[in-house]
């Protein structure tokens, strides 16, 4: 095949990353430590709100594992989870040797629905046992129903813990993603909006809170001149060279978001007018969403028989990439045998929705070459 792969969501570099990764080599900062990293925090932290603490850690599953650890996650307890998610979200309630309980999504945002939630909350706390934590996740960077699901946490007393590995740069009546949990949870791996190549980070809402996740990403050494441990400590933190990438990122974060919202925007004029394809869109003004992948659900009953497969397979032939939507949680060999609140929601999700190109990389070529396999759908 001689057509060059278009890709879901490849790395998009801004410029000056290399500049940053050399101002590490110069001054011998290779080290999990050092100026890059204090400044990406910082960068960070501008970004998100005036009042959080921002630890930047090896990886958005390393913050969710600490996150959990933070909220005081313990073996035998029990962790709401949103079923429709990627498995990062779930497999450390799982390091813990705690138990996931599974919740579908409502159809407006794929997230977390509030009334399978409460459902949920009281079955758990009935059957004797109150949930520690609710993972909610704002799914291909959609905030989830924040007022709702805020409003049921702080009823329950339930702490949320906010994976916003997909929605940095997305906001929710004007307040940005990954602020409005206990913790939050952003990722800044190769395929997210921006990235360190590899990398996450803590969003917290007190220094303190900060400091204590930073003091168990670096091995829980107390204060003395030996290395002495009261606490199992993890090593969690970012390298200095991957946060020079991550500064130059963020040089070019808005920027980005603008670009995968316009390919969602393309989306949207290509597919709106199609009987049998909806495209994933904010439900209302409050919600801001950064687009990170464009996804569409495809009714075959509407498209004489043609299935979200049918699509996938016509872009591989075109070397596009595109693929399913998450398989929920509750549907995983590995998780299936844990309880499970909703209906069949999230799973028809699954069967019949489709992530389309979505990198802010992609050009007016690659635009044209995707525009044709879907007029070719269309007719
Ligand atoms: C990417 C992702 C993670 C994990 O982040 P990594 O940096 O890859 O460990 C967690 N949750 C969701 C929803 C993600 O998409």
């Amino acid at each position: 095949m001689n057509k060059s792969k278009i890709w879901l969501s490849s790395p998009h570099m801004g410029g000056n990353e290399q500049q940053f990764v050399k101002e590490a080599f110069d001054a011998n900062w290779v080290a999990p430590l050092g100026p890059n990293v204090t400044g990406f925090e910082t960068d960070l932290e501008q970004y998100l709100a005036d009042d959080v603490f921002v630890g930047a850690l090896s990886s958005g599953t390393a913050a969710i594992h600490l996150g959990l650890v933070l909220l005081g996650v313990q073996p035998g307890d029990e962790v709401l989870c949103q079923s429709m998610t990627f498995s990062a979200s779930a497999n450390p309630i799982a390091y813990l040797g705690a138990t996931p309980i599974f919740v579908d999504s409502e159809p407006e945002t794929w997230n977390i629905c509030p009334n399978a939630l409460e459902e949920a909350i009281k079955d758990r706390i009935s059957k004797g046992k109150k949930p520690k934590a609710i993972i909610a996740v704002h799914l291909y960077g959609m905030p989830f129903k924040v007022d709702a699901i805020l409003t049921l946490a702080n009823r329950y007393e339930i702490p949320i813990l906010e994976d916003s590995a997909e929605a940095l740069g997305s906001s929710y009546q004007g307040k940005k993603c990954g602020t409005f949990g206990a913790l939050g949870v952003l990722s800044f791996n190769g395929n997210k909006i921006i990235t360190t190549s590899g990398g996450g980070a803590l969003v917290a809402h007190s220094k303190a809170l900060k400091e204590k996740a930073v003091f168990l990403a670096t091995q829980a050494r107390d204060a003395a001149p030996h290395y002495q441990h009261s606490e199992i400590g993890y090593n969690y933190r970012l390298s200095n060279i991957c946060a020079g990438i991550g500064r130059g990122q963020m040089e070019v974060l808005d920027a980005h978001v603008q670009l995968r919202r316009k390919m969602h925007a393309f989306y949207q004029s290509e597919l709106d007018s199609v009987s049998g394809i909806l495209v994933f869109t904010e439900p209302s003004t409050d919600f801001y969403s950064n687009h990170w992948l464009s996804a569409i659900v495809i009714d075959p009953k509407k498209t004489n028989g043609k299935t979200r497969e049918t699509l996938r397979l016509a872009f591989e032939a075109e070397n596009i990439e595109s693929r399913p939507l998450w398989k929920p949680m509750h549907l995983q060999p590995i998780f299936e045998k844990y309880p499970y609140y909703g209906g069949t929601l999230a799973a028809n999700l699954f069967e019949n929705g489709l992530c389309l190109p979505s990198g802010s990389n992609l050009t007016d070529a690659d635009r044209s070459r995707i525009a044709s396999v879907l007029t070719h759908f269309k007719n």
